[in-house]
């Protein structure tokens, strides 16, 4: 196949262990638009193309997590249930891909949730926090009535613009 100089100075500036694969990808792809000979704009759009396939591999996100958990159940609880269940992608976390990580977990600090907006502050300005969940102590009734502060709760973590599950590993 035909190569314009100036497609083939392009084709120089990809790094010399992948050129070859450059140089056929180009080709195949002027071969499937029924032409004969490389142009430059041939050459620029597989490499445009090429980026932007990079690019939207690196861009794939993070799901940073926080959980919060009920502080008098804490006394009798160490937590393992929310955390096996996260691990396993199980519950209230199965919606989570592998990119999806915990970044905090702490206890409310008491009634009525004493700490919980001092702390996601903090986060806020070292981890980026994407979701908060409330561990299923504050939202069933298997170990106690449900937190009677929840709906306070939610609310206030909601106006820093976080996204609230209710629930853990039940
Ligand atoms: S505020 Fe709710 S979650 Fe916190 S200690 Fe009181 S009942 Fe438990």
């Amino acid at each position: 196949m035909k190569w314009t100089k100036t497609a083939l100075k392009e084709l120089e500036k990809a790094p010399e262990f992948v050129r070859d694969m450059a140089r056929k990808k180009v080709e195949d792809t002027v071969t499937e638009k029924g032409e004969e000979s490389v142009s430059l704009k041939d050459v620029q759009d597989v490499f445009e193309e090429y980026m932007s396939f990079m690019e939207s591999g690196t861009q794939e996100t993070t799901t940073n997590i926080a959980i919060v958990r009920c502080d008098r159940i804490s006394e009798a609880c160490p937590g393992s249930a929310c955390l096996l269940s996260l691990q396993a992608r199980k519950v209230n976390f199965k919606e989570y891909g592998e990119n999806a990580q915990l970044v905090a977990m702490f206890t409310c600090g008491g009634c009525p949730g004493r700490r919980i907006s001092r702390l996601l502050n903090n986060l806020i300005k070292t981890v980026k926090v994407d979701v908060v969940h409330l561990s299923s102590c504050m939202t069933k009734d298997a170990y106690q009535p449900p937190c009677p502060h929840r709906e306070a709760i939610v609310t206030m973590i909601e106006k820093k613009g976080l996204t609230v599950v209710e629930g853990t590993h039940h």
